[in-house]
């Protein structure tokens, strides 16, 4: 069983500063760390440490940053289908001051390269039993990717983050589509929001099933023509949110991957409540890919809130 990710990659390079510098202000860094990053990468690691069995579908630098980036991926497992390409390597500096307010710059760089999906990478979507996507690649690419996993029966998971207009049968082609509150609002032309049930009743309307995350209140899972469920998150004590998101749709997807791939309701609700669990221990955790837990670790804590629940 195999679950194809196809997506972007960066290198994030963190600076701790007192504040964020004005225009035309230099300003001394406190701190610097480097990191990976891009969410393609992020669910990869997220998907594979769940226990599934990755290949990563990724353009990469001719560079250290894709030499760094490649070497990361593989030390989490994941088969790596990398294009190296004339391009530098994604980056994001991200400034992060002392109240923990940041600002972010990103560079596609070779992420914006990952076109015209070649033989090889659509072979591999085909083989797949799950395919998992993002956007961060060029739509394009996003809708060729989804054709070929169509036509092979393989199933479909978009996380259509960043928010972004997708085309209405790229909707009606995914199996499973994942979003934040914000993201379900801009998708369903409401970018005030409407409330959790008529946006999902919006989205599901597409024909694809839909989970919209809701950060410490868990998240709603949709069906066409059924009635939602909702998954309660688990309570735990937040320390950094980062890449919760992703963390979710990686666990989501090797969940769905290790029971039937079916994409029911009850299916969905179950591979849900794990996603649940695994980010609620990366939001216990700093940063985005050092915070995505094992599948060891999600069973044990799965386990022993389950056994606080019957003692108490
Ligand atoms: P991010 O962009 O911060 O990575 P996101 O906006 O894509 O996240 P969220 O809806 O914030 O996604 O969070 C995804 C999932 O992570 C939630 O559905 C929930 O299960 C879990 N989660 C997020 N915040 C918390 C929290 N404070 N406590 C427990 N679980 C949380």
């Amino acid at each position: 069983m195999t679950v194809v990710v196809l997506g972007s990659a960066n290198l994030d390079l963190v600076y701790e500063v007192e504040r964020i510098p004005a225009p035309g202000e230099t300003v001394l860094s406190r701190g610097f760390e480097a990191f990976p990053g891009g969410k393609g990468n992020n669910q990869a690691i997220a998907t594979a440490r769940a226990g599934a069995d990755v290949r990563f579908i990724v353009a990469l630098g001719r560079d250290a940053a894709g030499d760094r980036l490649a070497d990361e991926a593989r030390r989490a497992g994941i088969t790596l289908q990398a294009r190296r390409v004339d391009a530098p390597t994604g980056s994001a500096v991200i400034f992060v001051d002392q109240h923990a307010e940041n600002s972010i710059v990103v560079n596609s760089g070779a992420n914006a390269a990952l076109v015209d999906p070649t033989m090889g990478e659509l072979a591999d979507i085909a083989a797949a039993d799950l395919l998992v996507l993002q956007l961060e690649t060029p739509i394009a690419t996003v809708g060729a990717a989804v054709t070929a996993a169509r036509a092979a029966a393989t199933t479909v998971i978009l996380n259509a983050a960043p928010s972004a207009a997708v085309p209405a049968e790229l909707l009606r082609a995914v199996d499973v589509l994942v979003v934040n509150e914000h993201e379900a609002a801009e998708l369903a032309g409401e970018p005030d929001g409407t409330g959790e049930r008529s946006l999902l009743s919006v989205l599901t309307g597409h024909g694809c099933a839909v989970i919209v995350t809701l950060g410490s209140d868990g998240a709603l899972v949709g069906v066409p023509g059924q009635d939602p469920v909702k998954v309660p998150a688990v309570k735990v004590d937040a320390k950094d949110t980062t890449g919760a998101g992703d963390t979710f749709v990686g666990a989501f997807a090797a969940a769905l991957d290790r029971g039937t791939r079916s994409t029911d309701l009850a299916s969905l609700v179950a591979a849900t409540e794990f996603a649940t669990a695994a980010a609620a221990i990366a939001v216990q955790r700093k940063g985005a890919v050092p915070s995505i837990p094992t599948l060891e670790e999600v069973e044990r804590f799965r386990k022993g809130r389950s056994r606080e629940r019957h003692q108490s």
